[in-house]
């Protein structure tokens, strides 16, 4: 289920740290007894979480792509799970475009 692996991301990084101790209740619910488990109620608390725009990247320029790419499901988990090392929720374009920048960067403080 691509719902509950974003959910388990959203709990192990800490990202619903934030929110009232019932979100992660039914997340955790969610990741124990799978999302078609939940109720509709309990399906709606979590459906804001479970999308998240791409919070895309800034060229070495410093033009900003202005990517709002909406993270779902196994995406979203991807972009959870790279984002402390990329720093930002990233899709997987800003992601090829972040590693692009990053060698051109390099070359950049080699010169
Ligand atoms: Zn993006």
């Amino acid at each position: 289920m691509s719902e509950v692996k974003a959910l388990e991301q959203l709990l192990e990084t800490g990202s619903l740290d934030n929110e009232v101790a019932k979100v992660r209740g039914i997340a955790q619910l969610a990741v124990d007894k799978g999302f078609d488990h939940l109720s509709e109620p309990q399906k709606k608390v979590l459906r804001p979480h479970l999308t998240k725009s791409c919070e895309g990247v800034t060229d070495p320029g410093g033009y900003h792509n202005d990517c709002q790419v909406a993270l779902e499901g196994n995406e979203l988990a991807a972009a959870l799970e790279s984002q402390a090392y990329y720093g930002s929720l990233l899709c997987e374009k800003c992601i090829d475009e972040s590693e692009q920048y990053a060698r051109e960067w390099e070359r950049i403080d080699r010169e």
